[in-house]
């Protein structure tokens, strides 16, 4: 195995993909397996607020004689919004990251608790039927409480949760403490990192924050957007392309998948070679691992 930065390139390359050290369905392992599966011959691991899948998926992926890019989905938020920035190639040992990751972990276990106990004031539902669908030590979220739905018979799958007990419109949802997205671009960028926001340009509730703001963070080492994204809708996909060439930032296209708990598969984008050699070359906290 060599590691480092090399000029060979081995597309496709989805850069979105998460196991189940976050609400991904399947081990780091497994994740790298399908990926390969379908194709794509460059994966970054992807949990939302840690990295302790890399090691198992570095390892499943180089053996797989494909490219490993250690990547992270770290929670922010805007006003209201929901923010997720994706960070490739940092030193997973930052400090300030990792103190801010730990924060963040710490605080979606008791939010998710409130979030079950407002629930089961109307359907059968513990907090202990979500343990059971949590892997020890994930990154716990609203879909580990949607599993838990579904293991009790409320509700067919992840989808119908969202849409309905979990969906903030109905009454149980709780916020989790999130940093402001220039705090979480900065965080990344200062851990060598390359900071892309993962599905900038949803519709409804995380609908794109404002221009101004983006530029914002943008002159904080914003690095690019996630343009290729089943959930950005058509008209954000060419407010981001625009802006990405005004500024020339990167631009990738990823799957955002979770195994059996989205639709979503590996490959259903992609990010070009030249994007995936911009990342390569930016990211200078940890290294790509090569077959
Ligand atoms: P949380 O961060 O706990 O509020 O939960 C948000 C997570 O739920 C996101 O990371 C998504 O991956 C997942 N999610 C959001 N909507 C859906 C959906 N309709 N079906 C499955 N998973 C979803
Ligand atoms: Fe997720
Ligand atoms: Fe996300
Ligand atoms: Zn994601």
């Amino acid at each position: 195995m060599t590691t480092g930065a090399s000029s060979t390139l081995t597309g496709p390359a989805d850069l979105h993909l998460h196991s189940n050290h976050s609400d991904g369905t399947e081990t780091p392992a497994e994740v790298m397996r399908q990926a390969h599966r379908h194709g794509i011959r460059t994966a970054a691991l992807t949990d939302h607020d840690r990295t302790t899948g890399w090691a198992e998926a570095a390892d499943a992926a180089v053996g797989l004689g494909m490219t490993f890019i250690p990547g992270m989905e770290l929670s922010a938020k805007h006003e209201w919004r929901s923010v997720h920035v994706l960070g490739y190639l940092f030193d997973p040992d930052d400090a300030d990251l990792v103190a801010e990751t730990a924060r963040i972990r710490g605080d979606r276990v008791g939010r998710a608790e409130r979030i079950v106990r407002n629930i089961a004031r109307d359907y059968d539902l513990s907090w202990d039927d979500v343990l059971a669908q949590t892997a020890a030590d994930a990154t716990v979220g609203r879909p580990h409480i949607a599993d838990a739905l579904i293991e009790r018979g409320i509700v067919r799958d992840r989808t119908e949760a969202f849409d309905g007990i979990l969906n903030p419109r109905a009454g149980y949802y709780e916020p989790h403490y999130a940093p402001d997205p220039v705090t979480a671009v900065r965080l990344i960028s200062r851990a060598g990192g390359v900071a892309i926001i993962a599905h900038p340009a949803t519709s409804g509730r995380d609908r794109m924050m404002p221009v101004p703001f983006i530029e914002r963070l943008i002159g904080e080492g914003l690095a690019g957007f996630e343009v290729e994204h089943r959930e950005n809708t058509e008209a954000g996909k060419r407010v981001l392309r625009d802006l990405a060439a005004r500024h020339d930032l990167i631009v990738t296209g990823s799957s955002d998948y979770h195994g059996a708990g989205k639709p979503n598969r590996p490959g259903e984008n992609i990010t070009a070679d030249e994007m995936l050699a911009r990342v390569l070359e930016r990211g200078t906290g940890s290294a790509a691992l090569r077959p």
